[in-house]
């Protein structure tokens, strides 16, 4: 019997996607930096003003990859830099410590909500960004699971776009009473009720629904059973 390769990710496994996304997008200061930078060294590039956790990856900065391919791109990086940071300090990391590091912050559908009526929206944007989120740590725990992971997490982002899955979160939400729009933009005033009183709201998967997470603001009529104008609502 032999030793074989442990299931794990190392600080330069996770390093060396990071570079390569970096140097793919044409952000090749990072990548230079982050390139010869020694896991010792790596949490200084953390923290304070225009540091790598501020970089944001995007056509606006003048990085070079399609506006759908954002969300991908800048949640890769963020679980990524989370990866390093870790292995740095611990060494390598299993499958469970890895995807830990990263957090369960975007696991959300992020969208908009009328809080006068209730009407809800999500745009094409807001579904990649929880499909990237879900993709990048599925193929991190895949990737540590076959003994590859620096493999696994280029073929997410070097691969085709996860359409199925955009879509099958769009038809979900849909189901769930949430209206969907291509277009990115505020939802202001709302399209149900003309109110302004709309804002950022957040839902997250439950079996074959979405439900509001628990840190939204509620809506204006959700406390008595009553309207905003105080009459009982009509059933
Ligand atoms: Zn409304």
């Amino acid at each position: 019997m032999f030793w074989s390769k442990p299931k794990t990710i190392s600080f330069e496994d996770a390093q060396r996607v990071l570079v390569t996304l970096l140097r793919d997008v044409r952000c090749n200061s990072w990548a230079d930096r982050v390139s010869a930078t020694s896991p010792n060294a790596f949490p200084s590039l953390l923290g304070g003003m225009g540091s790598l956790n501020d970089l944001i990856i995007c056509q606006k900065n003048h990085h070079e990859l399609a506006a759908e391919r954002e969300p991908l791109a800048n949640e890769l990086m963020s679980c990524l830099l989370s990866v390093c940071y870790a292995a740095s300090r611990d060494g390598t990391l299993t499958a469970d410590a890895a995807v830990a590091s990263c957090g369960t912050i975007n696991l959300v559908l992020p969208g908009w909500r009328c809080l006068v009526c209730g009407y809800g929206l999500i745009t094409s944007r807001s579904a990649r960004s929880l499909i990237s989120a879900s993709d990048v740590r599925r193929a991190l725990r895949d990737g540590i699971d076959q003994r590859s992971p620096s493999d696994s997490l280029l073929a997410l982002w070097r691969g085709p776009e996860n359409l199925n899955g955009i879509q099958a979160l769009i038809d979900k939400a849909q189901k769930s009473g949430i209206q969907y729009t291509d277009e990115d933009r505020w939802m202001r005033p709302c399209p149900g009720c003309g109110s302004s009183d709309t804002c950022i709201y957040r839902w997250r998967q439950d079996h074959q629904r979405l439900i509001p997470t628990d840190d939204n603001l509620p809506l204006r009529n959700s406390c008595h059973g009553t309207t905003t104008n105080g009459k009982q609502p009509i059933h």
